[in-house]
């Protein structure tokens, strides 16, 4: 049996943050409320509202650079999942070990809500909101943090919840230790950021599979059992949780599957749950699975089969996610900006029916487009690309495609959409790709397409 976790880290001293954006001003603030010696430092600037929360909190900050002799100086360091552990300051910080950890493993140790993290390459964000969603409609007092919205640190110092829905990315894991999950969903494992990984997959797994570590028999893990990479892991990541799997392809009991149209959801000592696909309001088969993980989670949490019901048929998902944007001309426009690797481009393809318009390109991450080639074959009427360098894309797509070209800007690319579409199709955003070259962002990116779209 596992250890129960408990925290080593200094409880007083100095605390330095670095990076102060929404985890790192929370951070900074709870750990002033418990007592610690703070300084913020961030080797950017510092938007004015974050500046303002660290002044009216009488925290002292820094901006443009690190010094060295105040970082160095720290007890414990609490780092942004944005700053890679490679930089100079975080090597100089772990050479002399201090330790240096995320913000939800900092403030996990001062919380006793129920804890639920969610991790994945794609369908955090979805899962999180989801989950969060069927919670609070079913009257618990949940907070949402992580990845999304606001800082768990600010929450835990300022607000009172009973359970907390996390979205964890692998670089907050990354740096999480003792934190325990008491309910870890783990959607797939698929290549992604593995310029951070040394582009191995296997550093990649180690780092989602964090998230079951500390866990305990009463706690869950919540896996996808058709996931190739995951189930392969299984057997070298053991965790002491009990496990609860789901499939499209197998009915496993206690978990989540499909039996023809109806979604199954068998939890131990709960009544059983199911609801046709048709009535979730997620479509796609990468949303059926979405759905049975943040199903598992609530009736784990003995929710109630109306409540859950009604709320899986209720819920709109958050923008830029296979997000309708509008029908003109007779043909759909899908704003899926936010799939930013191959296999959530797989799935949006795998969503609509021929023909397609895919609009996709920019920031190559080391793709693999390869395993797009028969949906391009079957489904795809033109390809429209953005970005600086489209090469590695016309490389491995082109012989698939009856038409490849290239765009000038999102209205350009819009434009020629528009042109090549025809009656009954779907022009879809879904690039593959980061967003850095022509956009600010994955949600600049998508309101550009938006706006175009509107223009038309
Ligand atoms: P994340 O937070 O992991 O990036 P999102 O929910 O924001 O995930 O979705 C990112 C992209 O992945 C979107 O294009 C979405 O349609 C797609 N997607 C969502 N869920 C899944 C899933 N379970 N498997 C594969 N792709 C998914």
């Amino acid at each position: 049996m596992a250890a129960i976790p408990t925290y080593h880290y200094p409880q007083q001293g100095k605390l330095v943050v670095l990076g102060a954006g929404e985890s790192g001003v929370g951070t900074a603030i709870l750990a002033r409320q418990k007592g610690f010696d703070v300084w913020v430092s961030d080797s950017g600037t510092i938007a004015d509202n974050y500046k303002k929360q660290l002044h009216d909190a009488g925290i002292p900050f820094e901006e443009g650079m690190h010094t060295e002799s105040i970082v160095l100086d720290a007890a414990l360091v609490v780092k942004s999942p944005g700053i890679p552990a490679t930089v100079p300051i975080v090597q100089k910080l772990k050479a002399q070990q201090t330790p240096v950890i995320a913000e939800i493993e900092f403030a996990a140790q001062y919380t006793d809500a129920k804890l639920i993290g969610i991790t994945g390459s794609n369908g955090k964000s979805t899962t999180t909101m989801l989950t969060w969603h069927l919670l609070s409609q079913a009257g618990l007092n949940v907070g949402l943090a992580g990845n999304i919205g606001r800082s768990f640190a600010l929450q835990v110092a300022r607000e009172q919840h009973d359970y907390y829905v996390l979205e964890l990315s692998s670089f907050m894991l990354d740096d999480m230790v003792y934190f325990r999950a008491d309910v870890a969903v783990l959607l797939n494992i698929t290549p992604d950021h593995l310029d951070r990984y040394d582009h191995k997959l296997e550093n990649y797994t180690e780092s989602k599979f964090r998230i079951v570590r500390n866990q305990q028999p009463d706690d869950l893990f919540i896996y996808c059992t058709d996931d190739p990479v995951t189930k392969a892991a299984l057997g070298k990541y053991p965790t002491a949780a009990q496990m609860l799997p789901f499939s499209l392809h197998e009915q496993v009991e206690p978990g989540a599957y499909l039996n023809n149209n109806e979604l199954v959801i068998n939890v131990p000592n709960q009544d059983i749950f199911t609801m046709d696909i048709n009535e979730l309001s997620l479509q796609g088969k990468h949303n059926v699975y979405n759905n049975m993980a943040s199903g598992l989670v609530a009736k784990a949490q003995e929710l109630r089969n109306a409540s859950m019901k009604e709320s899986m048929g209720s819920f709109k998902n958050i923008p830029h996610r296979l997000e309708f944007v509008a029908c003109i001309a007779g043909v759909n426009y899908i704003n899926d900006s936010k799939a930013t690797n191959v296999n959530a481009v797989w799935y949006a393809l795998e969503s609509f029916a021929p023909h397609v318009v895919l609009i996709m390109g920019g920031v190559d991450k080391g793709n693999d487009y390869e395993m797009l080639r028969e949906l391009v074959r079957t489904k795809v009427r033109a390809i429209v690309c953005i970005g600086k360098d489209n090469s590695r894309i016309y490389e491995s797509l082109e012989d698939d495609a009856q038409i490849i070209v290239n765009s000038s800007s999102m209205r350009d690319a819009v434009e020629m959409a528009s042109h090549l579409a025809q009656k009954g199709d779907t022009v879809l955003l879904s690039p593959a790709c980061a967003s850095f070259d022509w956009f600010r962002n994955f949600e600049d990116r998508g309101n550009q397409f938006k706006e175009a779209v509107m223009d038309l």
